[in-house]
Parts: C-alpha cells; structure tokens; sequence
C-alpha cells in the first residue's frame, strides 16, 4: 500500500520505517527541515535501538522516503497516518494544533481528488478528535464519501520501540465503518497481532486510560514505598511478592522517582483535563499526579538531609534520560532533581550513556562526564535516576575508593541496599 506518515517523531518514524519493511511505499512528512536532512542521509535524529538500521536499509530500498511537502505524499497515498506530537498546554489540556494544522494540509491536498483515503489518527489525542478532524474535510468540501478517519493509538514504548510496534499486545481499531477498518485491518495482517475494532471514540480513550492506569501503578506502589520507609518494610520485596499474583502483575510495580517521558505525564493531565470538562471530578488521577511530584521532592529531601547543607557539594548524577535506552529528557526526573540542587548550590556532574548532548542545552550549570567512574571520582554524593543497565554492574568497592563521601541514593532501587553497605557505603533507596 502507499502511505504517508506525518510527523518523524518516535511514533511517525517507526510507524514509517515498520510500515516500509513490510512491504509498502512510505512517505514521512515533516515540517522540520533539519530532521528531514538527517533522515535524507539514512541517519535518525534521535536515539532508538535498531532504528537508524532499519531507515537506511528501507531509504537505499526507495521504500521509504521523506518530504516537507504534505499535499504532495497525501495526494499518492491509500492512508495517512498523522503522528505529530500533542504536548501539554500549561492547564494539562492536550495541545491539538498541530493535529489540526496536518488535518487541514491534508484537506488542501485531497480538493478535487476523487479517491478514498483513510485518515489514521496515531498521534495521542482527546475524544472526539475524530471527528473533528471530519470536520475540517468536510467544512473543506472533500465530500465523505472519498474519505474515513480512523483512530489507530499506538502503544510503543521508546527503546524498544520496533519490536514493541511489530509484536503489540493488541492493535486497537478505532473505525466508523467497515471500509476503512478493512484497509488498516489489512495493512496490519503480516503481524499476526490481535486487532481490537472498537469505535473511533472508544479508540482514542482507551490510550488515555492505558497509560493513566500504567501511571497509576507506578504510583501505587511509590505509596506503597512511603508507607514501607515508615513501617520498616521493603517495597522490592513487597511488589515482588504483590507481582506474583496475575490478577496484578508484575510490571511497572518499581518504586522510585516515579514516571517521567513524553507520554504518561502529559496523558494524565489531559486525562484529568478531560474528565473534568466533561463535568467529572476524576479523584485517583490527581492523586496519581500528586504523588508522582512528591517521589522527587521527597527524594531531593533525603539528599539535602543527609549532606546538611549541599551548597558547594559535588554531586554524582547517575543518568539523565526518563528511562533507559533513550535519549528523551522530556519530563525526566533528572532534570528535576539536578535543577533543584544545582538552585541549593550543588556542583553537578553526570552522565548518560545516550541523553547527554540534549542535556547539555537544558542543565548549562551541570558538568557532564564520558563515564561512571569519572563522574563519581570526588564525589560527596552519587545520586542514581535512571536505570541505565551498565548502572547495575559497577565495581562498588573501586566506587568506594574514588568518592569522597560514601552516599548513594539510588533513586530506582537497582542496588542490593546489603551489599552497597558492604562495600563501605550509607544507602539511600525508596520504600526499604
Ligand atoms: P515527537 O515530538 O518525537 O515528533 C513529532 C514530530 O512531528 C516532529 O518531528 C515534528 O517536527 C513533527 N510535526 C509537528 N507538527 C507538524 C506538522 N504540522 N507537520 C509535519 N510535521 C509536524 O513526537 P512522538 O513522541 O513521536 O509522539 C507523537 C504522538 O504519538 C504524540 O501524540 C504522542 O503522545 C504519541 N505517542 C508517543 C509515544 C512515545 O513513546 N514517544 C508512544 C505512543 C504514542
């Protein structure tokens, strides 16, 4: 099939290069130039396991192209999947225009056309966003016999974003006919996957509720770790027990600095923003949010009750990026954490094995180091925020020997708290 995805963000990028290698003739759209001169020389502009791979191998194939012209790719495609970001206003309330303005470019492009399309909404957006992108094409006379907009969320998670995309628990349909469905339907078959047809309305709530309850989650089992640090119990040792149980599960039960990234904090607030215009006070989800803020000031709070005062302290950043194997800082609680240190007057020096050309920009006061040991050595505190998986394994007794004072907050809990205090250190987790 011909497609054109819009948007060569996380989603757009992967949905195009996926879509390419199975097969079918992909045009990415984006409006920034720069991104699309990376992308033109078969390099992505982002970091994400096995995707630069998999763009060359379907760029040098001429299945997979890209473009600033809209009009152009929406005129040769069967479908156009619209992936543009829909980031937080100030109110929580997600930010659409950029959904509107691709809708409106495709309207432009299919005047006078005579084909039916299919208008796959990707991107994260409030209920009802289906039809309002109807409603731009119909206000623009494309007559809706030649056109059907479907709600396709997606569900990939960045670092593993390709094989998440070619092997996803479910593929939800969000259709108001069976034509459109058919084609999506269709394009999807190879995967094998579990399709879900649901309505368009249905469809684009069920990723609200999807990352909200994984939020959710996470912030229960943070409760769980307050509660824990206050009747002596250990919350690893309690999510183990609790994850045993299907009715539960086991993943995203990891007490710590709480979620972070481009997704489950924005689609929270959008959730709540939601719910509350539609004239319900939505109560766990605020609590969700709320308790998510104070994992990081709580956390800031065990640091600066342990050094005194950290004024003039060198502080070891362990990790930078929201989570490993990505780059991606937005809404990192790294970037929390250091910003209110370095505003105690804490000396900064990280690093990250992916996120730290993005992180000079955003923290110009911290320093930044190529390694673990070159970041620890004189340190009075080494304070770990993402679970990076060379973290695990770092020789704590050589640790020992290069800080100056033996404080490690681990603020994701990868550290067996015995053995860090057998090789000479005060420990500091979450929840035990
Ligand atoms: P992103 O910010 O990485 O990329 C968005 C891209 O869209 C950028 O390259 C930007 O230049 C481009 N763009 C913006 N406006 C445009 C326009 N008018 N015309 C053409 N291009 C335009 O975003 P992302 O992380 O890929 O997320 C996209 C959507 O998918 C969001 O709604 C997000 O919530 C959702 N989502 C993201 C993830 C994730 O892990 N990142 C997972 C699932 C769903």
């Amino acid at each position: 099939m011909k497609l054109a995805v819009v948007g060569t963000g996380y989603v757009g990028l992967v949905t195009g290069a996926c879509f390419a290698n199975l097969g079918n003739e992909v045009v990415c759209v984006d409006k920034d130039k720069e991104r699309l001169a990376v992308l033109e020389q078969g390099q992505v502009p982002f970091y994400e396991p096995g995707l630069p791979e998999l763009v060359s191998k379907n760029h040098k194939a001429k299945r997979l192209s890209f473009t600033s012209d809209l009009i152009h790719a929406v005129k040769k495609a069967d479908v156009v999947f619209i992936a543009v970001g829909t980031p937080p206003k100030e109110n929580g309330q997600a930010d659409i225009s950029a959904v509107v303005e691709v809708a409106k470019g495709i309207a432009r492009a299919l005047n006078g056309d005579k084909k039916f399309r299919v208008i796959v909404n990707k991107s994260t957006v409030p209920v009802g966003m289906g039809d309002i992108v109807t409603k731009i094409l119909i206000e623009n006379k494309i007559p809706e016999k030649y056109f059907s907009v479907v709600s396709n969320p997606e569900f990939l998670r960045e670092g593993s974003a390709i094989s998440d995309f070619l092997n996803p628990d479910r593929i939800v349909i969000g259709a108001s006919n069976n034509r459109a469905f058919n084609i999506i339907t269709e394009l999807y078959r190879s995967l094998n996957a579990h399709i879900i047809f649901t309505s368009v309305k249905s469809a684009e709530l069920i990723k609200y509720a999807s990352n909200a309850f994984l939020a959710t989650k996470i912030s229960f089992i943070n409760e769980i770790a307050n509660v824990c640090e206050r009747v002596g119990s250990d919350v690893k040792e309690v999510a183990y027990a609790m994850g045993m149980d299907r009715r539960i599960g086991r993943e995203f039960l990891n007490a710590g600095l709480g979620y972070g990234g481009s997704c489950l904090p924005k689609d929270v607030s959008a959730l709540i923003h939601l719910a509350r215009e539609s004239g319900y006070d939505p109560q766990i989800l605020t609590s969700v949010n709320e308790i998510n803020e104070y994992q990081i000031d709580s956390f800031i709070g065990k640091i600066t009750k342990t050094l005194k005062n950290v004024r003039g302290k060198n502080i070891a950043v362990l990790g930078l990026a929201f989570k490993p194997e990505t780059d991606d800082l937005r809404e990192a609680p790294s970037l929390k954490v250091i910003k209110e240190l370095i505003r105690k007057g804490a000396r900064i020096k990280a690093y990250d094995p992916a996120a730290e050309k993005a992180a000079r920009k955003l923290i110009p006061q911290a320093t930044f180091s190529p390694g673990v040991y070159d970041t620890i050595e004189g340190a009075d505190a080494i304070v770990l925020v993402t679970e990076w998986p060379e973290f695990r394994d770092i020789d704590l007794e050589k640790a020992r020997k290069l800080v100056k004072k033996p404080y490690l907050f681990d603020g994701r809990n990868i550290y067996d708290p015995k053995r860090v205090r057998e090789a000479g250190f005060k420990y500091f987790g979450v929840g035990r």
